[in-house]
């Protein structure tokens, strides 16, 4: 089974090309968005706890993603393989991850960097904020998360970078094309999705 990293930044198209992965390898796509999003509208503990957090563009604490990854990659689906959308973010995490999967005996076989440029990107945003009404999609909003992630996220690229696992597929164009830039790579690796 594969198990698979995708970061890039808000409105790379990170949860699109997941999707695909997910069906092409087997594996369920893990965002922790969209876990913290369900919680929020479905205003669980969880959810009251960072829906100000969320729509303001921070990170939730280390501690609450954590605890949140450890669950979900507990359920029965994701033991083997997974695909993770939206974490690690922070070098934490990174460390949090790290330990768990050696606990399982497990590593990652890639990390698939979706490279976008800043205004593109924010164009995208505030299209998808008209299309799915996100909370956390205001102009200033979205320019935050876009500071927050150099600051906190684009550090772990180096990381994933130095240990080799890092893939980089440029963004931008049609879906189809960067679904087809990301298989390419991930083939030319010899990692394989499931034959149907
Ligand atoms: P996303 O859908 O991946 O853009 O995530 C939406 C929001 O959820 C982010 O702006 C953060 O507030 C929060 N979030 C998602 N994943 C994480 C994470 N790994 N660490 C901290 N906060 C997160």
């Amino acid at each position: 089974m594969t198990r698979l990293l995708i970061v890039g930044p808000p409105g790379s198209g990170k949860g699109t090309q997941a999707a695909r992965l997910s069906d092409a390898y087997g594996i369920p796509a893990i965002a922790t968005g969209d876990i913290f999003r369900h919680n929020i509208k479905t205003q669980t503990p969880l959810g009251i706890q960072v829906k100000a957090i969320i729509d303001a563009g921070d990170y939730v604490t280390d501690d609450l993603t954590n605890e949140l990854v450890l669950s979900r990659l507990s359920e029965t689906d994701a033991l083997d393989g997974f695909l993770l959308d939206g974490y690690p973010r922070t070098l934490a995490q990174v460390t949090y991850l790290d330990e768990l999967l050696s606990q399982r005996g497990q590593s990652l076989d890639a990390v698939i960097q979706l490279v976008a440029d800043k205004e593109e990107v924010v164009t995208r945003l505030r299209k998808r904020a008209l299309e799915q009404g996100r909370t956390d999609d205001t102009e200033e909003a979205i320019r935050h998360r876009q500071d927050v992630y150099a600051r906190e996220t684009m550090p772990l690229i180096a990381v994933y970078r130095d240990r080799g696992l890092l893939i980089e597929v440029d963004g931008l164009g049609e879906i189809d094309d960067v679904s087809t830039r990301i298989s390419e790579s991930l083939t030319a690796r010899e990692i394989a999705p499931v034959s149907l």
